[in-house]
């Protein structure tokens, strides 16, 4: 699933592209992945104000305060290519839409296609307008966004828990953005384990919680994202994957101390950590 690097990458690429263009026709190949209150329609022809990032989800802006909000979940995919003709869509592609410039008038004009494609169907897309979007982005319930926190605020948020550090960084509801990977990295570079309760932190350890994940999400999205498992950006894939010392890599040893990394099992996902370097 992208985390927060991932997605302000695929937002950042779809917001180049697609800023001025509207949708005029949408093909959909599996319903599944469409929310059921959700009306396409209601997309087309509206120009698209813009493309970006709530949390971990994408959300597309048009005119007329409609939006398009996506999760993409575990495989879900935004690419461009050519519009698919007839009903037999390219591999694993659940939705087209067909673009063309919002303010031309010809639609054969050759603006290509926005693709969705999802090989395991878990994305979900859901259609708003007005007060309705504000609604579905509530129920939601995500915390503020984990570049946009204040180190005073994120201690604010956790210190009281006897939760283990890494589930409260996950936890959309406390900040919106982080998943598996930064959460490990994170922790990593902050050496603290990461099943220790948030309310045993020191001050000085949720500074350096702090101070790594600004310094590890901004380079990640300089980097575009990890690419583990599918992820792909529209323009392309992601590198972080070669910057990353401990997610993944349980059999390996640690780069500071060179002794064996642990795997734990911790809130149903599976955690790397240096016993030796996280205490
Ligand atoms: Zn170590």
């Amino acid at each position: 699933m992208p985390e927060l690097p991932e997605a302000q990458t695929i937002a950042t690429d779809l917001d180049s592209k697609l800023k001025g263009q509207a949708i005029f026709q949408a093909k959909v190949f599996s319903s599944s992945v469409i929310n059921k209150d959700s009306d396409l329609s209601l997309l087309l022809h509206k120009p698209i104000l813009g493309v970006e990032r709530k949390g971990k989800m994408i959300l597309f802006c048009f005119a007329s305060e409609t939006y398009l909000l996506t999760s993409l979940r575990m495989t879900g995919q935004f690419l461009f290519g050519d519009f698919p003709q007839g009903m037999d869509p390219p591999c694993h592609v659940r939705l087209a839409f067909a673009l063309k410039d919002a303010k031309g008038t010809d639609e054969n004009s050759g603006g290509g296609a926005l693709l969705y494609r999802d090989i395991r169907k878990f994305g979900r897309l859901y259609v708003r307008q007005g007060e309705d979007y504000v609604q579905l982005l509530n129920s939601f319930r995500q915390g503020t966004d984990a570049l946009a926190i204040t180190l005073d605020e994120l201690m604010d948020k956790l210190k009281g828990s006897s939760k283990s550090i890494k589930s409260l960084l996950m936890d959309q509801y406390n900040l919106a953005g982080l998943g598996n990977i930064y959460a490990t990295e994170i922790l990593f570079s902050s050496g603290v384990n990461p099943i220790k309760p948030a309310s045993s932190l020191k001050k000085e350890e949720f500074q350096s919680i702090y101070e790594n994940m600004r310094s590890i999400l901004s380079k990640a999205i300089e980097e575009r994202g990890s690419t583990v498992d599918n992820y792909e950006a529209p323009f392309g894939k992601g590198n972080y994957q070669n910057f990353h010392r401990a997610y993944g890599k349980a059999k390996g040893l640690c780069p500071i101390c060179h002794k064996p990394f642990s795997l734990v099992k911790e809130a149903g996902r599976s955690t790397v950590f240096c016993p030796n370097c996280q205490k």
